[in-house]
């Protein structure tokens, strides 16, 4: 399995608290999955039945791991597995930050 980076920064500060929450609620982690070798993941069209596709949330939430197989909770160690969808947020949040280009004149 290959981890992604993380910002060292705010995943300490996570690792202490809850993870903030950067969810967009775009719901796309809550679709079926494929998984590959090496532990990769595909996501599909496919809403988990529980999904209400209006508002995008967990019908059955609290219970949410009893009644769907495969279910996780959000962790930092699902985010840098690289489990979540790319267009997550939580990828955009947890980057290591970007250099600032403003002052790059190559
Ligand atoms: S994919 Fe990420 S941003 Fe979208 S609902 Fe899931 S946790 Fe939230």
């Amino acid at each position: 399995m290959v981890l992604l980076p993380l910002d060292p920064n705010r995943a300490l500060a996570a690792a202490r608290r809850p993870l903030p929450d950067v969810c967009s609620r775009c719901g796309r982690c809550c679709f079926e999955k494929e998984y590959g070798p090496n532990s990769t993941v595909a996501y599909g069209d496919t809403p988990c039945e529980y999904l209400d596709p209006k508002t995008l949330l967990c019908t059955v939430y609290a219970d949410r791991h009893a009644c769907k197989q495969g279910c996780r909770s959000l962790t930092l160690e699902v985010i840098a597995e690289g489990w979540l969808p790319a267009e997550c947020t939580y990828y955009t949040y947890f980057s290591p930050a970007l250099p600032d280009l403003r002052n790059c004149f190559c």
